[in-house]
């Protein structure tokens, strides 16, 4: 499972950064996720060379602009792709639906693939697909906005085909009903376990992104131990009266949800830009937020513009960093 970071401003784009948009790119298969839309979505697909036929989910957060607005131009670019006959979905909260309906009605925009549009309202599970769960909450941002928890199914464990020989099993279906984790009784009337010749299974990994909000309860229950938390942080400390009026969060306040929730790792992006000064600075690691929210929550890094992070299986028992 990889994370490509395509957009990490706030607002406006700057030099440095575009709008929110986020790809999700899984193990298997060549499927790929959307998270928000911001203009120039589809220009940064083309520079990061993934291919727009392979997006099949775009979730849309909240309907404010810079979160929105590169997505009827995705789509309609979409069918210009020789291979994009695949139908895509578009989930998002209520009021997407019309606002496409009217861009491709005024535009003359005729779709070459099904697309389906799916709104939401209420807090649960939104998706169910190939050992996938996406979970939404409504969070806290004067308009509806909304976090998604997006959840692994656990991997069976592995076989160890070498006690199974040792137990004197024959290779065969009787390994398939093992590795599944059924216990089988051999023709000699012996009984072996699943346990005695599978690992245990390997967690899935959990990745949550929140749409723009201020700190708020939901979206500390949607991040609780995730492998990684996507959260905005679209102010430092000293703009926290800007970041209460306009219902955002500042780098100190999502550390500390992050730390809160027992997050693995915390990637703070939806920057705004009034940073863009700072951002000329070779020196990235000493950008304010990073520096602000490191302070609270040490397992912190800033997204810029192509960043991609790759999220690994947890394997082993997780080290435990708060004792
Ligand atoms: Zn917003």
């Amino acid at each position: 499972m990889e994370i490509v970071f395509l957009g990490t401003g706030a607002g406006a784009p700057t030099s440095k950064r575009h709008v929110s948009a986020i790809a999700l790119k899984f193990d298997q298969g060549s499927s790929l996720w959307l998270f928000d839309c911001g203009e120039g979505a589809q220009q940064q697909f083309a520079r990061a060379k993934l291919s727009l036929a392979r997006v099949s989910h775009i979730f849309i957060s909240h309907l404010h602009g810079d979160h929105l607005f590169g997505l009827p131009g995705l789509l309609g670019s979409r069918s210009l792709q020789c291979a994009a006959t695949a139908g895509l979905t578009v989930f998002g909260p209520q009021g997407i639906a019309d606002y496409l309906r009217h861009c491709f009605a005024v535009t003359q925009t005729k779709l070459g693939y099904p697309l389906t549009i799916r709104e939401f309202e209420d807090d649960g599970v939104l998706v169910e697909d190939a050992g996938v769960t996406v979970t939404i909450a409504s969070l806290c941002h004067g308009i509806p906005s909304y976090g998604f928890a997006i959840q692994e199914a656990p991997h069976p464990g592995r076989f160890f085909a070498h006690l199974a020989m040792q137990q004197g099993i024959p290779p065969g279906p009787l390994y398939g009903r093992l590795k599944s984790g059924e216990n089988v009784v051999l023709p000699d009337g012996r009984l072996v376990t699943a346990q005695s010749v599978v690992a245990d299974p390997v967690q899935g990994r959990k990745v949550t992104i929140l749409g723009d909000t201020a700190p708020c309860e939901q979206a500390a229950h949607l991040a609780r131990e995730a492998d990684v938390l996507i959260g905005e942080s679209t102010f430092a400390e000293t703009e926290s009266q800007i970041a209460a009026r306009s219902h955002h969060s500042t780098a100190r306040q999502i550390a500390e949800l992050a730390r809160s929730a027992r997050v693995r790792t915390l990637i703070l992006t939806h920057v705004s830009a009034r940073y863009q000064d700072v951002e000329d600075s070779p020196d990235s690691e000493s950008h304010p937020l990073l520096t602000e929210a490191r302070a609270v929550f040490a397992h912190t890094l800033l997204a810029h513009d192509f960043y991609r992070y790759h999220v690994n299986r947890r394997d082993r028992p997780r080290p435990d960093p708060y004792t």
